[in-house]
């Protein structure tokens, strides 16, 4: 296999790709990673060359992170080894992915285990998905059986520390891989699908993207209504007509969801359903309103203007409010 392939299971993914297997890796740089960046490149040159950092391009916090950085690694690793790619195979040989982590060597305190050390920057968050692919390629690179796994918050002075074995890291990373070729489960909404590469085609991202649009259409109409004011629309025959289009648009939303007959079975069921209660007709039968003025028209009654219709089932829902005699009466 050529060397510039992709591997299925980048580590620097792993963490997402455990949350969801179908996330897709995406080209990003955020300010925290080009910090992280430059920090490393400064790291690696003074650990592989014993250059010191020239202060060109870093901040004098950058070159104290470093410096800090530098004695830990000092201290705790033997032997260490910077940006040196790490290759993780299955007990056949099988490729599982391949990495680079940014030190790896032997435990200063413990020579017989190995010790990778990750420099994250930004928020503290579990990484241990890919500390532990890196964990299992050092081990199979030094033939050890146990190794440190440590994280550096650089912008937190927080150091975290995960001892791990060989037989935990090949079982986590024999896991992943399955699930990552498989797709053994579906999609998993995860704190990392702002950044993932298959939104477009994502039937989860899809479904709440159009969600939020329904719902932003309907708080539109709502704002336009209190900003224009009724009376404001009512003048223009151009903003009349956009008015009744929208609010159509809106009824129909409603209508879909089925929420007058919902409110209706609640009333019926005894449960309150505030500002809204139900109006029994006498009788099943129910005449057309039209044919009922058409009636009267030619009849000379005269009838009220404000009918009341009913449902088939001779019940209508209708708003609860105080008549104009309870008002007047107050
Ligand atoms: S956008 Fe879809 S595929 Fe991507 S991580 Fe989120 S849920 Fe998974």
């Amino acid at each position: 296999m050529s060397d510039d392939h992709h591997p299925i299971l980048p580590p620097s993914s792993a963490p997402a790709l455990e949350e969801c297997c179908h996330y897709k890796p995406t080209r990003r740089e955020t300010a925290a990673m080009a910090r992280g960046i430059r920090i490393h490149a400064a790291v690696q040159l003074w650990l592989e060359y014993e250059q010191q950092p020239t202060m060109g391009g870093l901040t004098d916090e950058e070159v104290k992170r470093v410096e800090q950085v530098v004695k830990w690694v000092n201290a705790n690793v033997w032997k260490p080894c910077s940006e040196e790619r790490l290759d993780v195979v299955d007990l056949d040989g099988r490729e599982i992915t391949f990495g680079t982590p940014d030190v790896a060597g032997y435990d200063m305190a413990d020579k017989a285990r190995s010790i990778v050390v990750e420099l994250k920057c930004g928020e503290p968050r579990d990484v241990t998905a890919q500390l532990s692919l890196y964990a299992l390629g050092a081990m199979e690179a030094h033939e050890t059986e146990l190794c440190r796994a440590v994280v550096l918050w650089l912008d937190h002075d927080i150091v975290e520390e995960y001892p791990t074995t060989f037989a935990e890291c090949l079982n986590r990373a024999l896991l992943l891989r399955d699930r990552v070729t498989n797709k053994t489960d579906g999609e998993q909404e995860t704190r990392y699908c702002a950044w993932c590469g298959r939104r477009e085609e994502c039937g989860l991202w899809k479904r709440r993207a159009s969600t939020a649009l329904q719902v932003a259409e309907v708080d539109a109409i709502m704002h336009d209504v209190a900003r224009r004011r009724l009376s404001e629309i009512a003048e223009s025959p151009e903003l009349t007509g956009a008015f009744l289009v929208a609010w159509a648009a809106a009824e129909k939303l409603i209508e879909g969801a089925g929420l007058r007959d919902k409110a209706k079975a609640w009333l019926a069921a005894g449960q309150e359903v505030p500002g809204w209660k139900l109006r029994a007709a006498p009788g099943r039968e129910s005449v057309s309103v039209a044919a009922l003025r058409a009636w009267a028209k030619e009849s000379g009654v005269e009838l009220p203007d404000d009918l009341i219709t009913r449902g088939q089932d001779g019940v209508a829902l209708i708003r609860d409010m105080p008549s104009k005699r309870n008002k007047e009466e107050k």
